[in-house]
């Protein structure tokens, strides 16, 4: 097995030796992301849908706990997508399991009782979506070309996608994976990052996009747009403080070169913001940005525009 790439240029300005990819930890990703949910959703503006999304996050903890055995890349594969640089689970691409469709239907039960009365009948109708429909609808998810006309189920299918691209993602096989020459695309999936990290604990201060649909972090030296790759025209945008504790957790980094952006989770001011969570507690800074002529790099898909719980999401 290869040892990881070590993040040079980062590790002078950091003084440490930062993995370049970090694997998700299955037993910790989405407990971890639920418990932030349940805190973020207290006093906020849009606290009920948080703490739907904590349910839901809940949900796919414990699919991702019970997760049977699935075919993964063989080593042939493996080798053939490090030596092209390519990422080894494309989500364009990869021959899914039908797993994913048992997580939708786990997500649609679990979550029916406690779901808000907009959101019933979206929930109690996907199980009666043909196997053809759902996996369309699943590739344009992971391509992120969302058929308006089903905006308020794909969150869900995201959701039931996050649970099996994660599971791969953490297995040993999947150990050691080299960042691509792209800087901004997962190195295990090819998908785009919801948010880069700044991270906190043993790789203190090094930053990592982290992946929106299976979770995987990769090391990506600070202050470099990872859009473009511009280092000269990136600056940062924040909400003013109204009491809230998350305001300072989250910024949006601004390229002036490419006009995009994304926001960026600082795990060294608070160890447990996660960038799932975070992003979606601050969509008010996504509409600062926005208004300011900035575009954003990367998705979050259990937040799809258009859907029925936009109007709720306005904190
Ligand atoms: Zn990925
Ligand atoms: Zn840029």
């Amino acid at each position: 097995m290869n040892l990881p790439q070590t993040a040079t240029g980062a590790n002078l300005q950091q003084g440490l030796e930062a993995p370049a990819v970090l694997q998700p930890v299955a037993a910790s990703l989405f407990a971890d992301r639920a418990a932030r949910f349940e805190r973020l959703a207290d006093g906020h503006a849009s606290g009920d849908w948080l703490a739907f999304l904590a349910r839901l996050s809940r949900i796919q903890h414990e699919l991702l706990q019970s997760h049977p055995a699935v075919p993964l890349p063989s080593e042939a594969e493996r080798i053939r997508a490090r030596e092209h640089g390519m990422p080894v689970l494309p989500a364009n691409g990869w021959r899914r399991d039908r797993v994913w469709r048992q997580h939708l239907a786990a997500l649609a039960d679990g979550l029916l009782p406690h779901a808000p009365d907009v959101l019933r009948p979206v929930l109690a109708g996907l199980p009666a979506i043909g196997e053809a429909e759902l996996e369309r609808l699943a590739d344009g998810v992971l391509r992120t070309e969302y058929d308006p006309a089903h905006s308020a189920r794909l969150p869900f299918i995201a959701a039931a996608l996050q649970v099996y691209w994660a599971w791969m993602a953490a297995q040993p096989a999947l150990a050691g994976l080299a960042r691509l020459d792209v800087p901004g695309v997962c190195p295990c999936c090819g998908s785009l990052p919801v948010a880069s990290v700044i991270q906190a604990g043993q790789y203190a201060g090094a930053r990592y996009l982290h992946c929106s649909l299976c979770s995987t972090e990769w090391n990506l030296v600070r202050a470099n747009c990872s859009s473009c790759g511009e280092t000269d025209k990136v600056s940062y945008r924040v909400l003013e403080a109204e009491g809230g504790t998350t305001r300072d957790t989250v910024r949006a980094e601004v390229c002036d070169d490419c006009h995009s952006y994304l926001k960026q989770v600082l795990r060294d001011k608070d160890a447990s913001a996660d960038p799932v969570a975070d992003d979606l507690a601050t969509l008010a800074l996504d509409i600062l940005v926005d208004e300011a002529g900035y575009l954003r790099s990367g998705p979050n898909p259990l937040f799809i525009p258009g859907g029925v719980t936009e109007s709720r999401a306005d904190g």
